[in-house]
């Protein structure tokens, strides 16, 4: 049973009735670019997972059916006492792993490289919780290990690796204030809220994924303070809407050291260094300016009205057509849903391109449009082995729609 597949329609509900309270009590958490861009990164990090998360799958199941301490049956994780026990036992421990996962991901340049991109939101809402890394299969699965070489079986941590991420969902709000004694035992929204501020006080603090215990224990935890008001994003901002360089961006600035630097030892050291750290020799030829706080604005290009709204119009179409190579991956497998991947990649890219207002965006989005039969009929081909008339004539009418509204409607308030 896919957990998080069964979380879908309510975190997309959700996140509907959280735009719906912004806009009645105009607090201004939601900005269409922001919200798209975060969304955006969701969309990547799931679709590339179909294919780069297969060798983390077999390396744990390698060390469970060969090197597990304990034979620990599927069968024994019941509804008894003990049962009961094991499952807590398992959710625990994995929140553990978590914890050194995500702290280790802000610590190390290479992990904070990977998981950088759930927090270069500007913003705070629900779209900030899906905003995930795609490159997080490098290094991340590592830390479970030890829950694999212990013998959990693998249905358990599979399952509770889904609860553990769809508890997280709900404390990325500004509309959950203080929890009184919650939040000195479960990661809330105000302790969650801490971990996303990039002021001085909060940097590197309130790692938890359920429980905030684990801050607590090892010195990491802060409380939320009215005298601070959480500035969220990055001290490096993205400051662009393409999804891909959100994914690619600190590992560029990390690219760039190791091969301006002199020192051999720094080109292959600085990966594993401390966030942050520079060498000597290219700190002191390419200085980095500090951050003034004080002088933060969002990175929020204008944009047309009605660009804006073709925009999020064909972000709704990503999300369908999302949501149906999910389905088509679960029913039929990987090598089905490749080539449809890759026009959703690229609409990813052009939606980016129209949302920053770039010049040349919409002869990239009608370049996309031209895609759209011939992949839809490819997929449509794999998978139903006939053509359905009804969707060729929905595809068509959408391209045609597409292509009429981008280029008729003159693109002006
Ligand atoms: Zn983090
Ligand atoms: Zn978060």
């Amino acid at each position: 049973m896919d957990l998080i597949a069964l979380a879908v329609p309510f975190f997309l509900l959700a996140l509907l009735l959280e735009l719906a309270i912004d806009r009645f009590r105009q607090t201004g958490y939601y900005r269409s670019n922001d919200a798209i861009n975060s969304l955006s990164a969701g969309i990547l990090s799931e679709s590339t997972g179909y294919f780069s998360k297969l060798l983390q799958y077999a390396i744990w199941g390698i060390v469970l059916s060969k090197f597990a301490l304990f034979d620990w049956q599927l069968s024994w994780f019941d509804t008894s006492l003990q049962g009961v026990l094991l499952w807590i036992l398992a959710a625990v421990l994995w929140d553990f792993c978590y914890y050194w996962n995500h702290r280790l991901g802000h610590e190390i340049s290479i992990l904070w490289a990977a998981h950088a991109v759930h927090h270069q939101s500007e913003e705070y809402n629900l779209t900030t919780a899906l905003r995930q890394t795609s490159s997080s299969f490098l290094f991340s699965w590592i830390f479970y290990v030890p829950l694999f070489l212990i013998g959990f079986p693998a249905d358990v941590l599979i399952t509770v690796a889904a609860a553990n991420l769809i508890y997280q969902f709900w404390v990325h709000t500004q509309f959950v204030n203080r929890l009184g004694v919650l939040d000195r035992i479960l990661v809330t929204p105000s302790n969650h809220r801490v971990h996303h501020a990039q002021n001085q006080r909060y940097i590197d603090k309130n790692y938890g994924g359920i429980f905030i215990l684990w801050d607590r224990l090892f010195g990491t935890f802060v409380e939320e303070s009215d005298d601070d008001p959480v500035i969220f994003g990055v001290r490096k901002p993205l400051a662009n809407w393409n999804p891909f360089w959100a994914n690619f961006q600190v590992y560029n600035y990390l690219l760039f050291d190791a091969r301006k630097t002199h020192r051999w030892q720094d080109k292959l050291g600085i990966w594993f260094r401390r966030t942050g750290w520079r060498p000597a020799d290219v700190a002191t030829k390419f200085p980095k300016t500090g951050v003034d706080l004080d002088e933060f604005r969002k990175f929020d290009p204008p944009l047309s009205r009605t660009r804006r709204r073709y925009v999020m119009a064909q972000f709704l179409v990503t999300i369908v057509a999302s949501l149906a190579i999910a389905d088509m991956f679960a029913t039929q497998g990987g090598q089905f849903v490749l080539v449809p991947c890759l026009l959703l990649w690229t609409n990813l890219y052009t939606l980016g391109l129209l949302n920053e207002g770039r010049p040349y965006a919409a002869r990239f989005e009608l370049l996309r449009l031209l895609l759209v039969i011939p992949i839809g009929f490819y997929a449509m081909n794999n998978v139903l082995i006939v053509i359905n008339p009804l969707i060729a004539g929905i595809l068509t009418a959408y391209v045609l729609g597409s292509t009429l509204w981008l280029t008729m409607v003159p693109d002006s308030e």
